[in-house]
């Protein structure tokens, strides 16, 4: 018999991941044809899966010079990366802006380092894009956004800052805006949002006479879950809208999906260690704990599943237990159980839809990264990251 694996960890399936590049893949071809999956590198760094999106044919989406650098490493070519954000590296974006990746501006001083980078290289034809900042709010009355105040990326169109932004790059002579990129977070992540944003970048183009060879949609969407969109209604109503205004046979359609894309792959395995009885409370000790999941603290749901190590079904019930992580702090509580069965020490817990801003995210926080395993089609494991150790915690670090 195979030895149970340790927990906690992260297991991605090969197969979920499959079906959602080729829900994607498909979407896209479907509704566009000329068009360019991007994966944000942010939302899961994991080596493995970069180097696996890469084979997939996707681009990686970067918002560090460490992603950048990360991107390349792992076989990336500059062609093959968009580099985003409003903190770029300015050795990175000359080197990047070069060798022909994607770039999409975001701050004032990326348009000097356009004007500086434009007289040095005279003979070069540059072409950029440029995040555009909207009212959303405005533009989709009854959405939740991802904050209050609305977004902060990006040049604010109402305001006349992005035509500025465009008037001061056309100044150039050798710089040309080819794309607008419109990554909008909210947490509504509806389908009327996408719709509104495709309508802002046929607005744009059509207001400033922009010729674009291509518009970048971002990340944002639902994934993973049936009971939401995917990504076949999203392209069907963005295409339809971009459509009025552009053509795929002159503008690419580019999406940069991250956690949409990997989310009904990956699971997050824990084990029950103890169950504490607290002045009449039940606390269910875990291995695996909040910070694993949810480092920012945000959420209060974390859809999952049981294995029970004997029949539940036969157990006494408890009216209310808390499942518990195992960190040292208060908060480190995920969610409660109530009236079901009593849950025992062997029994698993596993989150699903656990793959984006959490393996990397994690925090070094009492305990390292979990390790994270890769089933395959086959049902065969692999290793994709063993758990951090103190060898690893002690890397770059001195003692006097
Ligand atoms: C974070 C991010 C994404 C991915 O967002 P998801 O919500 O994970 O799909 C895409 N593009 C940019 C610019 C981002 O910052």
């Amino acid at each position: 018999m195979k030895e149970p694996l340790q927990t906690p960890f992260f297991r991605i399936r090969e197969k979920d991941l499959l079906y959602d590049i080729s829900l994607l893949r498909d979407s896209l071809a479907e509704n566009w044809g000329n068009a360019l999956m991007g994966y944000s590198v942010k939302t899961n760094s994991l080596p493995w899966l970069l180097k696996y999106l890469r084979e997939q044919g996707f681009y990686a989406e970067v918002v560090s010079a460490a992603e950048y650098d990360l991107a390349r490493r792992l076989g990336y070519p500059a062609n093959r990366i968009i580099y985003n954000g409003p903190i770029k590296d300015k050795t990175i974006f000359q080197a990047a802006l070069l060798a022909g990746s994607y770039i999409n501006l975001d701050s004032g001083y990326e348009l000097e380092w356009m004007e500086y980078l434009s007289t040095l290289h005279p003979d070069v034809r540059f072409g950029v894009g440029l995040r555009v900042n909207c009212d959303l709010a405005k533009l989709c009355p009854g959405e939740v956004l991802a904050s209050e105040e609305g977004g902060r990326f990006g040049y604010c169109y109402e305001n006349g800052v992005l035509e500025a932004a465009i008037r001061r790059l056309r100044a150039l002579p050798n710089v040309t805006v080819t794309g607008l990129h419109l990554h909008s977070s909210t947490q509504s992540r509806t389908v009327q949002v996408f719709g509104a944003l495709a309508r802002m970048a046929v607005q744009i183009a059509r207001e400033y006479d922009l010729s674009l060879s291509y518009v970048d949609m971002g990340g944002g969407y639902f994934g993973g879950r049936d009971d939401m969109p995917d990504y076949r209604d999203y392209f069907r109503e963005i295409c339809r809208e971009l459509s009025a205004h552009f053509s795929p046979r002159k503008t690419a359609l580019i999406a940069e999906p991250g956690v949409s894309l990997i989310s009904r792959a990956t699971t997050f395995e824990t084990t029950v260690l103890d169950v504490k009885d607290i002045r009449g409370r039940k606390f269910v000790v875990t291995d695996g704990s909040r910070t694993n999941l949810n480092p920012l603290v945000t959420r209060h749901v974390y859809p999952h599943h049981m294995e029970y190590i004997s029949d539940a079904a036969v157990r006494k019930r408890e009216a209310s237990q808390w499942v518990c992580g195992a960190t040292c702090m208060e908060y480190d509580r995920l969610f409660e159980i109530r009236d079901d069965a009593a849950l025992i020490p062997g029994d698993k817990i596993i989150y699903d839809t656990a793959g984006g801003y959490t393996m990397c995210l994690n925090p070094l926080f009492i305990n390292y990264f979990p390790a994270v395993y890769v089933e395959h089609q086959d049902g065969s494991l692999f290793t994709a990251r063993s758990p951090w150790t103190n060898k690893e915690f002690l890397q770059l670090c001195y003692t006097e």
